[in-house]
């Protein structure tokens, strides 16, 4: 037996990049999985796991507006009867220095990377309530627990994503529901691309293991929390970064 056989999980934000690394290794792994992007992407994510046998739909929706994460959640419900594994995932960067960070560059961050987490963990919640098991996983980042220049608005969603855990580990913890968070130093996805030679390089140096991560790194912390194994594990924060925040 597959150690996710039975359960569904949703991942937001799986069409590319660490969200579709953690789609397939638990579709791998067993799991009914609910593909979601903002584009179309997520189709082509869904077909790979139906043509590899695994079971998949892909559903476009926004997630930062609670019209999409309804929409997302009565897929889910249609498809699979619900969902027993939220991995709260979407996220966007608009990156400028406070003095020019514009108020809409300041909600669209907040909106997409945090209120997003807060009405798919409740939307979730309900099923996993009923059930009495549930795992809800969060991306996080080394910038929500460190700070960067520049960043301003994307450490504060990440930082928020931190106490918000913490606070639904405490409310649902007796329901075996348990609510964990990884955070990613820099992992080589389309978001990291975007950095110049010199700043990749600046990056590294500041990393102990001299590296990137990969989007495999990321999805292997998540399987590990989804599975019964992490039972005892909740309000917890997994920083996945080559050692960079021990330095
Ligand atoms: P990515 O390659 O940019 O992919 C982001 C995914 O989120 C895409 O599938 C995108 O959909 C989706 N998305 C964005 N806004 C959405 C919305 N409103 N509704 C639904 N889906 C939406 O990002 P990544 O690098 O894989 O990062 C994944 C997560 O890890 C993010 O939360 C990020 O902050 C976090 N993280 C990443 C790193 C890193 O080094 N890469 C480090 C620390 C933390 P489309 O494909 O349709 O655009």
């Amino acid at each position: 037996m597959l150690s996710l056989d039975g359960k569904t999980a949703l991942i937001t934000g799986s069409g590319r990049g660490i969200g579709k690394a953690i789609a397939l290794r638990f579709a791998e792994a067993g799991a009914k999985v609910v593909v979601n992007s903002l584009s179309p992407a997520g189709e082509e994510v869904a077909a790979h796991i139906r043509s590899n046998g695994g079971q998949a739909v892909f559903v476009q929706a926004d997630v930062s507006q609670s019209s999409g994460v309804d929409a997302l959640f009565k897929a889910a419900q249609e498809a699979f009867g619900g969902v027993d594994i939220l991995v709260n995932n979407a996220g966007i960067t608009r990156d400028q220095l406070t003095m020019r960070l514009s108020e809409e560059d300041w909600d669209s961050v907040i909106q997409t990377n945090l209120k997003s987490v807060f009405l798919c963990s409740k939307a979730a919640l309900r099923q996993m309530l009923k059930n009495r098991w549930g795992r809800i996983i969060n991306l996080s980042s080394i910038v929500g627990l460190k700070g960067n220049p520049g960043q301003a608005n994307y450490a504060a969603a990440k930082a928020g994503i931190l106490g918000f855990s913490c606070s639904l580990a405490k409310e649902v913890a007796s329901r075996n529901i348990t609510v964990n968070s990884i955070a990613p130093g820099f992992i080589e996805t389309d978001m990291t691309a975007a950095l110049s030679e010199e700043q990749r390089q600046a990056i590294t140096e500041r990393i102990p293991m001299q590296k990137l991560g990969t989007v495999e790194d990321v999805a292997a912390c998540a399987l590990y929390l989804a599975k019964e194994d992490a039972k005892y594990i909740t309000g917890q924060v997994i920083s996945l970064d080559g050692g960079m925040s021990i330095i």
